[in-house]
């Protein structure tokens, strides 16, 4: 797993950078200032994470069904590692590009 780079200046994105890109709506080059787009394999990439963890959960909870603080924790850590490692399957592409 690597970090993604600037489509414009080919510049690294460190950790903290893709991670707070990820928050953003319009996210930017620090160094150049170009708009940074998802690609589509990113996007599709996000998508696959989401619809595995609520099957996850789901899963959980079916085996776990009164065991409620146990389900909740079980769902946030999961966000939690999941918005952690989302820099590393994240890349950009100089302009925007279609969901599928
Ligand atoms: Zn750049």
């Amino acid at each position: 797993m690597m970090l993604p780079e600037c489509t414009n200046c080919k510049q690294s994105l460190n950790y903290k950078e893709t991670f707070l890109n990820s928050f953003k709506l319009k996210p930017r080059c620090r160094k150049c200032g170009s708009r940074l787009y998802l690609t589509t394999k990113s996007r599709q990439k996000q998508s696959f994470i989401s619809v595995i963890t609520l099957i996850m959960w789901g899963v959980m909870t079916g085996l776990f069904p009164h065991n409620l603080i146990f389900n909740i924790l079980f769902i946030l850590i999961l966000a939690i590692l999941i918005f952690l490692i989302t820099p590393f399957y994240t890349e950009y592409s100089n302009e925007e590009e279609p969901m599928f």
